[in-house]
């Protein structure tokens, strides 16, 4: 069944309006009719289950038949800083990431990152948002990952006491496997994956300082955007999340 995030205003009580993007994709894309059932989540680990009752060309109206709980959603909260990269490569990171159980991705500008801090427009972070958006309602997640605003790599190893643990994956390091460095779990992770030249020595000891762990993804060099999928995905199946599963939200 087709899934839709929208805004919590747009459900009241039985009765869900809606407009915009998933207006347009029900009726115009997927040309729906009265009728038909589509699941829609507001991003609060609840799904609806509504039935079309109206596909208008301003408005879309349905009413809830089931609202369940949304059962996807990863325990660990991962994020992303990520090194801006070359347009598409960025775009299939997110894209992946989402699917994969990222929480949220802060993109980030390190020494040898080519893509210029200004240049990420409003436009080009809408465009990233929807990417993220459309890929959470594809996979069935129950909360839309959310993308941070763009930042110089030094501002974001400040935030590292926000988290758990926070690793740095990079080709200098050969012995800290990434999923040895969770053995004892994590509630919350951040990843930092560098740009297409990778770190600097400087910023990886500015980052273990900060208290990051450098970890190795293997003996392979992998691509920025790869090695962003990896380690997403190497750190959730370390905490337990890519695995056997039963409906497990809200927990
Ligand atoms: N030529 C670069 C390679 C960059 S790869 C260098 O010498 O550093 C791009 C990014 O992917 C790196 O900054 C790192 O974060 C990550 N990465 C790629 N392969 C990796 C591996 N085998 N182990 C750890 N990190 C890796």
């Amino acid at each position: 069944m087709q899934r839709f995030f929208i805004p919590s205003d747009w459900i009241a009580g039985d009765t869900v309006r809606l407009s915009g993007v998933p207006a347009h994709q029900i009726r115009v894309v997927l040309r729906m009719h009265a009728g038909a059932r589509v699941i829609v989540l507001d991003g609060s680990g609840w799904e609806y289950e509504i039935e079309l009752n109206e596909v208008g060309a301003r408005e879309v109206r349905g009413v809830v038949v089931e609202k369940r709980s949304a059962t996807a959603e990863p325990r660990a909260q991962v994020t992303v800083y990520l090194s801006l990269l070359k347009k598409d490569r960025f775009e299939w990171a997110l894209q992946k990431c989402t699917e994969i159980g990222a929480a949220q991705f802060v993109p980030i500008h390190c020494t040898r990152t080519v893509i210029p801090l200004q240049n990420v427009s409003e436009k080009k972070r809408a465009r990233w948002q929807r990417i993220i958006t459309e890929a959470a309602e594809q996979c069935g997640r129950g909360r839309v990952p959310s993308l941070e605003a763009p930042r110089p790599f030094a501002e974001a190893l400040a935030e590292l006491p926000r988290y758990d643990r926070a690793l740095i994956p990079w080709v200098g390091e050969r012995t800290e496997a990434l999923s040895a460095a969770l053995a004892d779990g994590a509630r919350s992770v951040a990843l930092f994956v560098g740009p297409e030249g990778g770190f600097t020595p400087q910023e990886v000891s500015a980052a273990n300082e900060a208290g990051a762990l450098g970890v190795t993804l293997g003996p392979r060099v992998l691509r920025a955007e790869t090695a962003a999928v990896v380690a997403v995905t190497l750190t959730l199946a370390a905490l337990g999340e890519l695995g056997a599963f039963e409906e497990h939200f809200p927990r």
